[in-house]
C-alpha cells in the first residue's frame, strides 16, 4: 500500500503530492484527468509571484514539479468509494482498488453551467465564472452577472466597483442572497437587478458582445449590451461519490475538515475546492493541499507507520 494517496490533480493535489514526497514516504496521486479546473482558465494573473500565466502552461509546470519527486501518478482513474478498516482503501470505477495509510481527497469542483449558446464558445471570450480572477479583465466595461444568490450579489459588489455597469439577472421574482448584501447592492448606482429573468444566450463574433434574456412575465425578448457575463448559479463540489461514505459533508456537500485538513474519518484527509474552505482559488487550493499533506503525515507519525 502507500503511505499517501491522493486523490485529485488539481492545484490542492498536486501540492500535496509534493509535500508528501518530500517526506520520503511511498506518495500516489489518483487523478481522473491531472490539471483541474485551471485547464479551462485562460489568463491567470493572481497567483502571487507568477504575474501572468495560463491556465494549461501552468498546470504542465506543476506536473513537471510533481514529476520531480517520486510520485506514483495514476492519471485517467476515477474514485468511486473510500472506507477504513485500519487501512484506507479507495474503489475504482475500472473495479480495481487502491490502498494507503492516509489519503488526502482533493477531487475539486464545477461551476454549473447554463447551458444556453454562448456560453461554452465565448468562456474565457468574455464568460467567465470568478470575479476575483477575471474581474480586473473587464475595467470599465459593462458586464452582467447571472446568478442572484450569495456569490452572485458578492460578485455583483466588487465587480461594480471595477466596471462601468453592472446587470444582475435573476431567474425567480426575487433574489436569494442575505439581506446584506442586497442592502449594500441597492445602495449603488450603477447596478441594475432584473429579475424574473431567463438568460438565453451570450452573443458576440469574437468575444461578447451582448447577452440575451426572455421576461417570464410577459414572455419579451430583450437584450443588453455587454463586454462580459460572470455565470454564478452555483459551485458544485466533485464529492457525490462520497455521499454512501462514513466522509461528512455540509449541506453544500463539501468535504468538512479541522485545520490539519483532517475530516472526521481518521486516516482520511482533504484539501481545496472538495472541502468547506471559505474561499476557493488556486493558492488557496495549493496551501490547503500542503496542510492536508502535512496533517496526513503527523498522522502517520502518531500511527508510528512512519
Ligand atoms: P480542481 O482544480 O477542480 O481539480 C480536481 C482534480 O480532481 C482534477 O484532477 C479531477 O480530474 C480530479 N477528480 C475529481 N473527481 C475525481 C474522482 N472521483 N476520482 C479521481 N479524480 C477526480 N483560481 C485562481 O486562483 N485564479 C484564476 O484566475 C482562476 N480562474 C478560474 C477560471 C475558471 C474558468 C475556473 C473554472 C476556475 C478558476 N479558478 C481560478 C479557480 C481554481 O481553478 C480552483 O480554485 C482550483 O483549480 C481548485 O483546485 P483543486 O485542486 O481543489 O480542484
Amino acid at each position: 500500500p502507500f503511505d499517501m494517496l491522493i486523490v485529485g490533480g488539481g492545484p490542492a493535489g498536486a501540492s500535496a503530492a509534493i509535500y508528501a514526497a518530500r517526506k520520503g514516504i511511498r506518495t500516489g496521486l489518483l487523478a481522473n484527468e491531472f490539471g483541474g479546473q485551471v485547464m479551462e482558465t485562460l489568463t491567470i494573473e493572481n497567483i502571487i509571484g507568477t504575474p501572468k500565466t495560463e491556465g494549461p502552461k501552468f498546470m504542465a509546470e506543476v506536473k513537471q514539479h510533481v514529476e520531480e519527486y517520486e510520485v506514483d501518478l495514476i492519471s485517467g482513474e476515477i474514485a468511486t468509494g473510500i472506507h477504513n478498516d485500519g487501512i484506507v482503501t479507495i474503489d475504482l470505477e475500472n473495479g480495481g482498488q487502491l490502498q494507503s495509510k492516509a489519503v488526502v481527497l482533493a477531487t475539486g469542483a464545477h461551476w454549473r453551467n447554463l447551458n444556453i449558446p454562448g456560453e461554452a464558445e465565448f468562456k474565457n471570450k468574455g464568460v467567465a465564472y470568478c470575479p476575483h480572477c477575471d474581474g480586473p479583465l473587464f475595467a470599465g466595461k459593462d458586464v452582467a452577472v447571472v446568478g442572484g444568490g450569495n456569490s452572485g450579489i458578492e460578485a455583483a459588489l466588487d465587480l461594480a466597483g471595477i466596471c462601468n455597469h453592472v446587470y444582475v439577472l435573476e431567474f425567480l421574482p426575487t433574489l436569494k442572497a442575505d439581506k446584506i448584501l442586497q442592502e449594500r447592492l441597492l445602495e449603488l448606482t450603477n447596478v441594475t437587478i432584473i429579475l424574473n429573468a431567463q438568460t438565453t444566450s451570450i452573443n458576440g463574433t469574437d468575444r461578447v458582445e451582448s447577452l440575451s434574456y426572455r421576461q417570464r412575465e410577459t414572455g419579451v425578448e430583450e437584450i443588453i449590451s455587454v463586454a462580459g457575463a460572470f455565470i454564478l448559479i452555483g459551485l458544485q463540489p466533485n464529492t457525490k461519490w462520497l455521499e454512501d461514505t462514513a466522509v461528512t459533508l455540509n449541506e453544500r456537500g463539501e468535504i468538512v475538515t479541522a485545520s490539519d485538513g483532517a475530516t472526521n474519518v481518521s486516516g482520511i484527509f482533504a484539501a481545496g475546492d472538495c472541502t468547506d474552505s471559505r474561499y476557493k482559488q488556486i493558492i488557496i487550493a495549493m496551501g490547503s493541499g500542503a496542510t492536508a499533506a502535512l496533517g496526513a503525515f503527523d498522522y502517520l507519525i502518531r500511527q508510528g507507520s512512519k
